[in-house]
């Protein structure tokens, strides 16, 4: 029942009948993309005349390929268009260092069902994708589906990954996982199409399409938890480099002379502010804490936390700047659990990145907290599930 061909694939140009194709895969693409638009947005994205996203999305809505609803923008009434709920579902699965987060949504980007388990530090990949795959079993049968409306699965690890072959592209950085084929596996267990990509470039994706950066073409994401991951958005598109390692952030070294990282290398941004840096710098002075307990004291004024936070701030500074003289993006992201200490971090980062970057005649580079918190990375694994999706455009008669 439903199509699975690829999206880009769908559409010959030519006859009239084919323009008329191909602008509706662009009303389609676009509201696939984004979860919902007016008709205004529409037209201002697609540069189509607002006459024929109007006609288009009539034809659409008839044929049950997209819905309407009634909303209002800047105080006027407006056409809300989002792709038909009933198309089918999509899953989007991250495994952090030490959690695994699992988000159903349907096709116009509506969460139907989130969950989050603990994983074992260490756990190999084998087991955490068998809880995985059950996991996400239980949870379509939850929401009242059946696996074969699961059109497509998106996947985000802590780690670089090959694209093309669905593994993890290095060695050491996520013991158990070391060549791995996930996609392939994980998309045997749920007899799925199942697409992988680094968790931050997915973070990135997401709040470039749906957060914090949207509408910017050019964006920094750093992912500061236990690990320290990063993404870049260049040109709108998520740029991954010859084999998906572009933007590990967490490895630009601060420190010729510091501690060993898990990557092999001294001094990496990663041994100064991941979570495991952070709360041993305080275990002398305060014990045992947890890091969401450091962000809670910091905001009750609890000086080694606060300072703690700001030494934070300023190495992720030093490496942020090192990018943004190179690529010059219109906003660096923070997002990951540190994040959550807000401007006790950010300002510190902006400070140095004031002082570290090339002064712009535009103003110093945006930075700002991430809008999807802890959910960035299940939101980005949605998305691209998203995009691989074909919506059956072709059944329209004109
Ligand atoms: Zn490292």
């Amino acid at each position: 029942m439903y199509c699975s061909r690829v999206v880009d694939d769908r559409v010959t140009p030519g006859s009239q009948t084919s323009l008329r194709e191909a602008n509706r895969a662009r009303i389609v693409n676009a509201v696939q993309q984004r979860g919902s638009l007016t008709q205004v947005e529409l037209a201002g994205l697609t540069g189509l005349s607002p006459a024929t996203v109007s006609n288009i999305v009539n034809e659409l809505t008839g044929s049950g390929v997209l819905h309407t609803s009634p909303t209002t923008r800047s105080g006027r009434r407006a056409q809300q268009v989002t792709l038909a709920r009933n198309l089918g579902l999509v899953a989007g699965l991250h495994f952090g260092s030490r959690s695994l987060r699992v988000a159903l949504s349907d096709v116009a980007h509506r969460i139907v069902a989130e969950q989050r388990l603990p994983l074992a530090p260490d756990h190999r990949a084998d087991a955490g994708l068998q809880r995985a795959a059950m996991l996400a079993e239980e949870m379509v049968a939850s929401v009242g589906a059946t696996m074969p409306e699961v059109l497509a699965v998106g996947v985000g690890i802590p780690a670089p990954v090959d694209v093309r072959t669905g593994k993890v592209a290095t060695r050491g950085l996520l013991r158990g996982w070391d060549g791995v084929p996930v996609a392939e596996v994980l998309g045997g267990l749920l007899a799925t199409p199942v697409h992988i990509d680094n968790d931050a470039n997915l973070g990135a994706l997401a709040e470039q399409r749906l957060g914090a950066a949207r509408g910017r073409r050019h964006v920094v994401y750093l992912r500061v938890s236990h690990g320290v991951g990063g993404g870049l958005v260049l040109g709108g598109e998520v740029y991954r480099g010859r084999i998906g390692a572009a933007g590990e952030l967490g490895h630009v070294t601060i420190d010729d002379n510091g501690t060993v990282c898990r990557c092999g290398n001294r001094g990496c941004l990663e041994t100064f502010v991941g979570a495991g840096a952070i709360l041993e710098t305080l275990r002398g002075s305060h014990g045992h804490l947890a890091l969401r307990d450091v962000i809670t004291r910091a905001e009750q004024g609890d000086p080694g936390c606060r300072r703690v936070l700001s030494d934070a701030g300023r190495h992720l500074g030093i490496a942020a700047a090192s990018v943004c003289n190179v690529i010059d993006p219109e906003v660096v992201v923070i997002g990951g659990q540190l994040a959550e200490a807000g401007e006790m971090l950010l300002g510190p980062l902006r400070a140095t990145l004031g002082e570290r970057t090339i002064p712009s005649a535009a103003g110093p580079v945006e930075v700002v907290q991430g809008e999807l918190g802890p959910s960035a990375e299940v939101r980005g694994a949605l998305a691209i599930a998203l995009d691989r999706v074909s919506i059956p455009i072709g059944m329209v008669t004109s």
